[in-house]
């Protein structure tokens, strides 16, 4: 027998198997432990506290991060925004008003620089970009550019389209040089006078046949009127680019009477834009045709 007591401990693992000493030693190690780990536990706690501390401080420094000046400008934010949100009909009425309105005095102002936009080029006047032949605007005596290509193929495809509804379509005068036009004009005149010759023939580099753009179809005379080549003429030319140049009772206008048999090539778009205007091409240009003489 051995004087060394077994004292029996609440720790299971423990229970039995250490002697006093040893479980003094044993208490002792776990206080220091506690102590070293309620000292961690302090340092710890400290160094949380002053990161608050900085974090407040530093919050109570700069005024614009404190919670309540940034409720603050949320509200303001807010308020702001309720007042946009509020004005915004009103606003946007009155803008869409203000750009509608330029809108529409652009437009205007366009229109008017696009009815006087003349220009001269090589002698020749194009109003708008469209090659302008009349009473006014002459060509020059030297301008022999043939039939335009592009007024010829948008012939051939219409005579094409008329041929299918049974009617023969063709050109009877097409281009004429500023000398042909000459020797026309000049027989007229000898025949029937320069004011009649001037309401049905143009004088020399006044005839739209010098520019290559315009072509008599079939008959030029007015027996040509009320034919079925005549209506079909003027009810489909447009379709292929071209319009009646001188229209019933548009003479004050284009200088020429009647002629449902002359046309002139546009292009689809324009021929359109013209036709659908119900304006001669001097009025959809806002020029006139009217002889320097007369
Ligand atoms: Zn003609």
């Amino acid at each position: 027998m051995t004087d060394k007591k077994i004292y029996i401990t609440p720790d299971n693992e423990n229970k039995g198997r250490y002697s006093r000493q040893e479980l003094v030693l044993i208490t002792k190690f776990k206080a220091i432990a506690c102590m070293i780990l309620f000292a961690v536990a302090i340092v710890v706690c400290l160094k949380v506290a002053r990161n608050l501390n900085v974090q407040g401080e530093a919050t109570a420094k700069s005024p614009e991060a404190q919670p309540e000046p940034v409720y603050k400008s949320t509200q303001v934010t807010k308020e702001s925004t309720a007042s946009v949100t509020t004005a915004k009909p009103s606003n946007e009425k009155e803008d869409e008003a203000a750009i509608a309105s330029k809108k529409k005095e652009a437009e205007k102002k366009q229109e008017k620089t696009k009815k006087h936009k003349t220009e001269v080029i090589d002698g020749i006047t194009y109003v708008d970009g469209i090659l302008v032949a009349n009473k006014t605007y002459s060509l020059p005596a030297d301008y022999d550019p043939g039939l335009d290509p592009k007024a010829e193929a948008a012939f051939k495809k219409m005579a094409k389209a008329a041929e299918k509804d049974g009617l023969y379509l063709f050109i009877c005068s097409g281009y004429r040089s500023y000398y042909t036009q000459t020797e026309l004009y000049n027989s007229y005149v000898w025949s029937y006078g320069v004011k009649a010759t001037d309401r049905f023939s143009a004088r020399p580099g006044h005839s739209e046949h010098q520019s290559g753009l315009a072509m008599d179809i079939n008959l030029a005379a007015d027996a040509f009127d009320g034919t079925p080549e005549a209506k079909w003429l003027a009810k489909h030319c447009v379709e292929y680019g071209f319009i009646i140049r001188y229209k019933k009772d548009k003479e004050s206008v284009t200088g020429f009477k009647y002629e449902p048999w002359h046309i002139r090539y546009l292009g689809v778009e324009t021929a359109k834009k013209v036709e659908a205007s119900g304006l001669a091409l001097e009025e959809y240009l806002g020029i006139d045709s009217v002889y320097k003489e007369d």
